[in-house]
């Protein structure tokens, strides 16, 4: 092939691929054609689809989301193809053909593949959401005066207790308050 730029010579090779996506600048190494010549460097045509998936890929590593092939494992790993995948989550099937080929899902997307497809992920959620649960329960006992505290006295120091029958364990205490002695 000839240079578009200066008529030399192109010749394959590793070339380091530096472009914008979405504002932000990326950085990969894929297979390219360069002139030695002048520095030009291109992807072949049938190279261009890939040439956008790992550029992709690489802004989606570095925004915390998952690549293409991160999106295309976890649909293996739960043996859907990808109809299937995309009944699971909801979303129409040219969505689950787009992320694979590297179109970035929204962080919304992202959080909701993660949730369907990994026991770990669905389990930190879980407990995500009961901690925000326990935290209002906690804040809401607080508010309420249907519950008189327990107070305990100490030589040194009074610590006020209120129990915490909305929880998960009936007898856990919280200790709302804590005097010393001067
Ligand atoms: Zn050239």
């Amino acid at each position: 092939m000839t240079c578009l730029n200066c008529d030399g010579e192109l010749h394959e090779q590793v070339v380091d691929f530096s472009t914008e996506v979405k504002g932000q600048q990326v950085v990969f190494s894929m297979s390219g054609l360069v002139c030695a010549a002048c520095g030009y460097h291109t992807v072949r045509g049938e190279e261009m689809a890939e040439y956008m998936r790992r550029a992709a890929d690489v802004y989606r590593a570095q925004n915390n989301l998952l690549t293409s092939d991160e999106i295309r494992l976890r649909r293996k790993s739960l043996g859907m193809n990808q109809e299937q995948f995309a009944a699971h989550l909801g979303v129409g099937v040219a969505s689950v053909k787009r992320w694979e080929w590297g179109q970035i899902q929204d962080k919304a997307l992202d959080n909701l593949i993660r949730i369907r497809t990994s026991v770990d992920d669905a389990k930190a959620n879980y407990w995500l959401v009961s901690e925000m649960m326990q935290s209002l329960a906690i804040a809401s006992l607080l508010e309420a005066d249907s519950l008189v505290p327990e107070v305990v006295y100490y030589p040194k120091k009074t610590e006020v207790w209120q129990t915490t029958a909305n929880l998960a364990s009936p007898a856990e205490h919280l200790r709302v308050d804590t005097a010393y002695a001067s």
